[in-house]
């Protein structure tokens, strides 16, 4: 079912657990995602980023993303990742999305805080996530990325979410998208510091990666959405490689991606077991 990402935020809060966003591009990708949901019972943020909307088509797209998540039997939010613009949140919005994300973070503080705060103003009761400081890396590709600078202050992230009114913000803690150069390490003081100024649940992004003990530790300090795209993407095109190595009968399309989505689906349901720590929707 559909239901905004303000539930899905609320009831983390409560928990004390994430929800797991994970980013699909296309129909295989959201099914899988879609079928580990349902596997585990779980609500789920169902992410769709700019590229993904250029390469898709908006309306297919869209159209595509909305229709699963309505029919999925677990509770789904369709999420809009890394908007640059207001303009893109409203089309967004008027297709029916339940979550948006607009990213100034780039821009300095003054303008980052204008750009939200409109989006936020727009969106009424649909909820924001803003994101202060700078996650490092591309959402779409994955080359080898160095950790995020400069990292979130816990100071400057209070006065973004008081004078934004966002829902949730992402944060910057050494977190990068994409695939680690080297072993990631997170700043958990800053996180814990981040909790305490806050008003606003955490997000965090660029979790591919991430071990599990970072991944739990980060929860157990207020990280309440965890964003995954790459290792859904390195789950896929791993299964496409040993398939077409091994080589599939007839081009039997529904073969070949069949099995690439049952891989991914183990995927997710690996993050959402670790997210979850399991809360359970049991309708
Ligand atoms: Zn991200």
């Amino acid at each position: 079912m559909l239901v905004s990402g303000q539930t899905l935020l609320d009831e983390a809060v409560r928990g004390g657990y994430a929800i797991g966003s994970f980013n699909t591009y296309n129909l295989e990708i959201t099914r899988a995602i879609l079928a580990a949901a349902e596997a585990r019972r779980s609500a789920v943020f169902l992410a769709v980023g700019s590229g993904a909307l250029d390469y898709g088509g908006f309306a297919p797209l869209t159209q595509l993303v909305l229709a699963a998540a309505r029919e999925a039997t677990v509770p789904v939010a369709v999420h809009l990742d890394h908007s640059p613009t207001v303009a893109d949140c409203e089309r967004c919005l008027s297709e029916g999305f339940t979550s948006l994300m607009i990213d100034g973070s780039n821009l300095p503080f003054d303008e980052n805080v204008a750009l939200t705060w409109q989006t936020v103003k727009r969106a009424g009761e649909i909820p924001v996530e803003g994101e202060l400081g700078g996650v490092g890396g591309d959402e779409d590709s994955s080359g080898a990325q160095e950790t995020a600078i400069p990292m979130t202050d816990p100071a400057q992230a209070r006065a973004f979410v008081e004078q934004t009114g966002v829902a949730s913000l992402a944060i910057a803690i050494g977190n990068a998208h994409g695939i680690y150069k080297g072993e990631p390490k997170l700043d958990f003081d800053r996180l814990a510091a981040l909790r305490d100024a806050v008003p606003a649940p955490l997000v965090l992004h660029g979790a591919s990666g991430l071990s599990d003990d970072d991944l739990r530790r980060a929860i157990s300090l207020g990280v309440r959405k965890i964003n995954v795209n790459t290792e859904i993407r390195q789950t896929l095109f791993g299964s496409l490689d040993r398939s077409l190595e091994q080589g599939v009968k007839g081009y039997d399309v529904t073969r070949l991606f069949g099995v690439a989505m049952e891989a991914m689906q183990r995927t997710v349901e690996e993050k959402i077991e670790v997210f979850s720590g399991s809360p359970s929707f049991s309708s």
